[in-house]
């Protein structure tokens, strides 16, 4: 007969991680440019308080266990507290991101059946547009105080979120349950088909927020500054509410104010060491800083992911500007850490060069994460970094369903990323593409990351994106959609020479066009399928 361990069962509850911050590091600042233009600044404490305060207005409203609740909203530290106070009262999170197409919106809200949605001011428009078309919302909270509430409004359950704290006493004890139960939901950008629920537990979301907070994770720490770029719109700014408080460290929210200027500036004012987002919002702030000729002087490292990081990004930030970059790969399926570019002990004596290529892929797995990758048959392939399948990966943080979908996503135990990658005998992960983003040349796969990055690091480039195009003899060729620098000038002949040595002759693109723009998703994605929309009837010169 086994022995049974003697030590105690605490259930992995969420609110434990904003009660463990009020209580050891109470006086640490949660700083937040709000939407109403004004920094504000409040502390561990304060937002552990207003919390409970908040949990007592969620009963107060009428919400059971259980019961969704939605926000459209900005990075603040009124979101923060929607977080603790909804998951911590039984309740189920819902974040919605606002910059969806309005009928997707609805179309989460009303999968989600949100009972209650808190907005921001400058989102609410959206909402009053959209009350009709969700018959399962009964209150509306404008995260505001009584001076910004509006004067006239034809909502019927509109709510002040300063009045509904203040209308609290705080006597409210966070509740312990089963750490399965689920904590929010985050659906994915559903750039194919319909938008799918991913439901975060408690359990899931406290462990994630240990392996996240890892030295060869985020590595976070009581003395950083971390400001969250990454919306908590999207998978929940990546965990790092959770982990901050975990480990007790300064946040700087801010807001919807994502421009290089007012990035740069909350950087400097508020010392930031630390920060995460995606490749595109980098790009606003590099060029502001180099156009002013400004230096960082606290910002160490950031983690960049969501979508593969040009490698010249990485080179820029390091070399220009002192800034560790570390390329991280996850998804919402996966709450989402899943790896990151660190190095092993073993390249210590490896050249600059070398450290950095292997710095470029997706990374390592983080504890609590296991991948591999398998062929269109489904065997698995084997680590030595040049088979190419589809990624799968199972862990502590993985789905193992979507909300309200009946059949399993699961393949033989796994998910299935629909991400290609190939793994190294190091275990080093590099995403080669998405598998519906392939470009299949005459039965041969092209990278379009491989594609996209090459030209990337070209100094006329701002953005670049590969997609297939039609080809009668190959069937598909690669065609490159550019976006210049500001004032840069160059002719698409010379982005095409500028692939010679760089990958293989054959999978040079064959055309290049210019766009003023290149277009996002609602998570600062290229946006392919638009992209292949708008081209479908390009003529290749070499058709
Ligand atoms: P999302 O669920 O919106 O976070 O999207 C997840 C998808 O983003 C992944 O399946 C990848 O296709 C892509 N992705 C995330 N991080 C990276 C990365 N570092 N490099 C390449 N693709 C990435």
């Amino acid at each position: 007969m086994s022995l049974m361990g003697q030590m105690m069962h605490m259930p992995l509850m969420i609110s434990s991680l904003l009660t463990h911050a009020a209580r050891h590091n109470g006086d640490v600042e949660i700083v937040s440019k709000r939407v109403e233009g004004d920094m504000h600044r409040t502390n561990w404490t304060e937002v552990e308080l207003r919390s409970r305060k908040l949990a007592q207005a969620l009963d107060r409203l009428g919400l059971e266990a259980g019961d969704r609740v939605g926000t459209l909203a900005w990075n603040g530290y009124r979101h923060m507290e929607i977080y603790y106070a909804v998951s911590g009262s039984q309740r189920v999170c819902h974040t919605i991101n606002p910059r969806l197409f309005p009928q997707q919106v609805a179309w989460i809200a009303n999968d989600a059946q949100d009972k209650v949605i808190f907005v921001d001011l400058n989102i609410f428009p959206l909402v009053e547009k959209l009350a009709p078309s969700l018959p399962a919302l009964q209150h509306v909270v404008l995260m505001c105080a009584r001076e910004n509430m509006p004067r006239e409004c034809a909502l019927p359950h509109l709510h002040c979120y300063e009045d509904l704290i203040a209308a609290e006493d705080g006597n409210y004890c966070w509740p312990s349950f089963d750490e399965n139960t689920a904590a929010s939901i985050c659906y994915t950008s559903g750039t194919t088909g319909n938008p799918k629920g991913a439901v975060y537990s408690h359990r899931s979301t406290v462990l994630h927020a240990f392996a996240a907070a890892l030295p060869d994770a985020m590595s976070l720490k009581a003395t950083d500054t971390v400001l969250p770029v990454v919306p908590m719109f999207h998978v929940n700014a990546w965990g790092l509410p959770y982990t901050a408080a975990m480990v007790g460290c300064k946040l700087v929210f801010p807001g919807h104010h994502l421009d290089g200027a007012s990035l740069y500036n909350l950087f400097e004012e508020e010392k930031v060491t630390m920060s995460a987002g995606v490749p595109t919002i980098w790009l606003g702030l590099l060029n502001h800083v180099k156009t002013n000729n400004l230096k960082f002087s606290t910002f160490k490292s950031t983690i960049i992911g969501g979508a593969a990081c040009p490698p010249a990004m990485i080179r820029t930030f390091e070399n220009d500007y002192n800034v560790e970059v570390i390329h991280a790969w996850g998804m919402t399926e996966l709450s989402p850490l899943g790896t990151l570019g660190r190095l092993k002990s073993k390249h210590a004596d490896w050249s600059t060069e070398d450290k950095q290529k292997l710095l470029e892929k997706q990374g390592k797995s983080v504890y609590g994460i296991d991948m591999r990758i398998v062929d269109a048959e489904g065997k698995v392939l084997p680590w030595d970094g040049k088979s190419a399948g589809d990624l799968e990966v199972r862990g502590h943080w993985v789905i193992s369903g979507y909300f309200n979908i009946d059949k399993s996503p699961l393949h033989d135990g796994w998910f299935p990323t629909g991400d290609v990658a190939t793994i190294d005998p190091d275990g080093y992960m590099q995403i080669t593409d998405r598998s519906k983003d392939v470009i299949k040349s005459g039965g041969e796969w092209i990278s379009s990351i491989d594609l996209e990055n090459a030209l990337m690091a070209h100094p006329a480039v701002q953005e670049a994106a590969a997609i297939a195009c039609h080809h009668p003899k190959w069937d598909e060729r690669p065609l490159m959609v550019v976006v210049k620098k500001p004032g840069a000038e160059v002719s698409k002949e010379e982005l095409i020479a500028f692939y010679k040595g760089k990958i293989p002759n054959w999978q040079t693109p064959d055309d290049v066009v210019f766009v003023d723009e290149i277009p996002h998703t609602a998570t600062g994605k290229i946006w392919k399928l638009q992209l292949r929309e708008k081209f479908k009837d390009h003529k290749l010169p070499t058709a």
